[in-house]
């Protein structure tokens, strides 16, 4: 592995630069035009602008990023996450350029990437699913005797879905109708795939999910889990590990669960098993996630494994040296996911120039960003422009840590989240760790 070429931006670009640094591997970043004095343009030894800030036309364009692998002599590519990172397509046309696509092979990303399928799947291996349809719903009459046979509330999911789009609840059959067409249409915009199954709807769970590292002599391990249970539309806020919803019993059955399931799929690089968790202690599999996540960081404080660099490993081939006996869990870590946007006017993104800056440190806090002091936030893409990672002993350390790190935070010139984080990581009930995933809306958005 000589070169690698990071297909994306932001800091998930800087995070996988700064692994291949460490490695004495040379990165190339590609860039939107809008990008140019981005962070991750800077900080790599070779940047190749891809095109307009329109990511359809830069950052999602096939043509232009595999040009851009070969004019550079690069050999692999990594996606990152969002963006190119779960498109079998684009892997595929990588494995056909003869660049190693960083991650699973294109039909490990195809099977699970429809979220029916893999459902199917990991049913038929023994792990246990949330309920609902046998595959995808063929029309609305089909729709109504499906959710008739499961009970209401279900829900609405498109296969194809990601990032907390195409999802819709749906409480009576009055409402299904409706919601049906909805789901389809956000699906068929959103994914350009239009097919939707039907999940029951688990009354408030917790998002409970494991990491896995899998190579490809057949070695899987895992690394615990997170708990994402705070969130917003289906989008996940703030994550912590460990979880305060399972104990040791559970974690184990979902470690090996995790297993099994990236097992059953042939998956092979890093991967996340995302799992529902009910109030009665029982887990189903909801989606597996074919990608670095946003909230690797908490998995890497407490376990001390560098997810990105073990990631390029796996693609190079070698074989895991870590060993599940030897995974060690230390103390607890918590993530924050700072947004550019303002909580009081409905979370509308709020792009613009950083005016001024300081950022939190110290003993115990990580900041993974690709801001800096007067750089311009561009309108075009997400609103996530930096993550504060903390970790300390117990979860209460990691609390303080974590309220003390926002209060260092400092970002003039656009409206930031950092206020409402505040609140969560302030709030009685998310400090006795009595939440689920509705605690957003109920807690914090219905005292205002
Ligand atoms: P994670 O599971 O890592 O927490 P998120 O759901 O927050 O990931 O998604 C990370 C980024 O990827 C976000 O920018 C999100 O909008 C984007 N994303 C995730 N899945 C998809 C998808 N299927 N299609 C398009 N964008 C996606
Ligand atoms: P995405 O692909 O967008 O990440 P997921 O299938 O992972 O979608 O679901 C996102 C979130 O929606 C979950 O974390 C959970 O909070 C909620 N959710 C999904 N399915 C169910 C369900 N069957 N019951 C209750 N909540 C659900
Ligand atoms: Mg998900």
């Amino acid at each position: 592995m000589n070169k690698i070429l990071i297909a994306n931006r932001g800091e998930i670009a800087v995070r996988i630069i700064r692994a291949c640094k460490e490695m004495n591997i040379k990165t190339v970043a590609v860039y939107s035009e809008v990008d140019k004095d981005a962070l991750h343009t800077r900080l790599a030894d070779e940047a190749i602008c891809i095109g307009p800030a329109n990511s359809s036309k830069s950052y999602l364009n096939f043509k232009n990023i595999i040009e851009a692998a070969n004019i550079t002599d690069s050999d692999c590519i990594h996606p990152g996450f969002g963006f190119l990172s779960e498109n079998s397509q684009f892997a595929k046309i990588c494995e056909e350029s003869n660049i190693k696509f960083i991650g699973p092979s294109y039909k490990v990303i195809e099977l699970m990437g429809n979220k029916s399928n893999a459902k199917e799947l990991m049913k038929s291996v023994g792990v246990p699913v949330v309920p609902g349809s046998d595959g995808t719903i063929k029309n609305v009459s089909d729709a109504m005797k499906i959710a008739e046979k499961i009970g209401y509330p279900v829900i609405l999911k498109a296969v194809a879905g990601g990032g907390g789009k195409g999802i819709r609840i749906v409480n009576s059959p009055d409402e299904l109708v409706t919601n049906y067409n909805l789901v389809k249409q956000e699906a068929k915009i959103s994914f350009n795939n239009d097919e939707i199954y039907m999940e029951k709807f688990i009354q408030n769970p917790r998002h409970v999910e494991i990491q896995i590292l899998a190579d490809e002599h057949g070695n899987v391990i895992h690394l615990g889990e997170r708990d994402c249970s705070v969130q917003r539309r289906n989008q996940k806020i703030l994550e912590e590990t460990p979880s305060t919803a399972i104990d040791d019993k559970i974690r184990n059955k979902m470690g090996e669960a995790a297993i099994k399931a990236a097992k059953a799929s042939g998956y092979t690089s890093c991967g996340t098993i995302e799992f529902l968790v009910d109030k009665d202690k029982n887990f189903y599999f909801m989606e597996m996630n074919t990608r670095i996540q946003v909230e690797h960081p908490i998995t890497e404080m407490r376990t001390g494994i560098d997810i990105v660099k073990q990631q390029i490993k796996i693609a190079a081939g070698e074989e895991l040296k870590i060993k599940q006996k030897n995974v060690e869990f230390k103390g607890h870590s918590i993530e924050c996911r700072v947004n550019a946007e303002n909580p009081m006017k409905k979370f509308m993104p709020c792009p613009g120039t950083i005016t001024g800056l300081n950022l939190p440190g110290g003993n115990g806090v990580r900041v993974d960003t690709a801001i800096y002091e007067g750089y311009t936030i561009p309108p075009t893409y997400d609103s996530m422009i930096a993550k504060i990672i903390t970790h300390g002993d117990t979860r209460n350390e990691a609390i303080s840590k974590m309220k003390r790190a926002l209060e260092e935070t400092v970002i003039e010139g656009v409206d930031t989240n950092i206020d409402f984080l505040f609140e969560i990581i302030t709030n009685p009930n998310f400090i006795r760790g009595n939440f689920d995933t509705s605690f957003i809306e109920k807690e914090i958005l219905n005292n205002k």
